[in-house]
């Protein structure tokens, strides 16, 4: 159980199944590991509706791909088991230690809580975008799906409507035998990601490459075929100004000039890495 020191939190439901999500109406939120909903004021909240004992099954490998609960802790997800056939499992790690947390915050953070903040130093959402995640969304007996690269809108802004939970999310097993290149820069040595690329280039030649941190949100960039630098280069100089992410982590200007020199490296790599 957790301690909720909120003053304006009435009532914390600890839901142990899905009738138990009915909860979320009105003024409550869902709380997941809590680390950051616990962390500052939430005036506008009045009950807490705690999805960590609803025993989702953490990770499941099945043919068509993995599934990842909401609940997964950033921990599980580090140290998934995942076929050999999967390279892309490697962004996994990466992800998490570009996550600026201790290891008490990785035991507790979750998935789902790292998506729904759709925060753009959001590592973890960062890499289920590139590799072309979809959500699962429950609203009492209905559910939908949404690619994540539509749920998240902007900072702090998703698609999730009143009374919905974020589940899971789905990535295709495809996506798991893609090859993949992650290269991060922070303005101090152990600071907050001030830019992310990640490429990812699929058994069937497509290429996609994702740019985070830089951005409000994980912008994804569609190829064919794995790009030429020139073509990459002027796909990312040519983004709308309004996509690049100011804060003290890095100006937009800096972030959009070391977009273009990661991206030239994730190409490089992708390149050598061809079997
Ligand atoms: C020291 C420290 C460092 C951090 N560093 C980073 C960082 O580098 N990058 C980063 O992105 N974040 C960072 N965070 C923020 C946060 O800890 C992580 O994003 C974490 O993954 C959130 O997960 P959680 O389970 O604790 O979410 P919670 O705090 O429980 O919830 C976060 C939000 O998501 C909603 N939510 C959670 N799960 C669901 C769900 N399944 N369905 C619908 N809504 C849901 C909650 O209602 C709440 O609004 C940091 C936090 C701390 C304390």
């Amino acid at each position: 159980m957790v301690d909720v020191d909120l003053d304006t939190v009435r009532e914390l439901v600890v839901a142990r199944e899905r009738a138990d999500l009915a909860a979320l109406t009105g003024s409550a939120a869902v709380l997941a590991g809590g680390t950051w909903l616990l962390s500052e004021p939430q005036d506008h909240i009045e009950r807490l509706v705690d999805i960590t004992a609803l025993g989702w099954p953490t990770l499941t490998v099945t043919d068509a791909g993995l599934e990842i609960a909401a609940t997964c802790t950033l921990a599980e997800f580090d140290t998934a088991a995942t076929p050999a056939e999967w390279p892309a499992a490697e962004l996994f790690p990466l992800a998490c230690r570009a996550l600026l947390a201790s290891h008490k915050i990785r035991r507790t953070a979750t998935v789902g809580g790292n998506i729904c903040l759709a925060l753009p130093a959001g590592a973890v959402l960062a890499v289920l975008t590139a590799l072309d995640a979809e959500a699962l969304l429950w609203h009492g007996d209905t559910e939908r799906r949404i690619p994540l690269s539509r749920f998240v809108l902007g900072p702090g802004r998703i698609d999730l409507r009143p009374g919905e939970v974020l589940r899971s999310v789905h990535i295709e097993a495809a996506k798991m035998r893609s090859r993949t290149a992650f290269r991060k820069i922070a303005l101090a040595p152990q600071g907050r990601s001030g830019a992310v690329v990640m490429g990812r280039a699929d058994v069937d030649g497509h290429c996609a490459i994702t740019l985070s941190a830089a951005t409000t949100r994980p912008i994804g960039l569609e190829f064919a075929r794995v790009p030429t630098d020139g073509e990459l280069r002027a796909t990312i100089l040519d983004l709308p100004r309004e996509l690049w992410f100011d804060d003290p982590h890095g100006t937009p200007a800096w972030r959009r000039h070391v977009c273009t020199v990661l991206a030239a490296d994730v190409l490089a790599e992708l390149r050598e890495a061809r079997p």
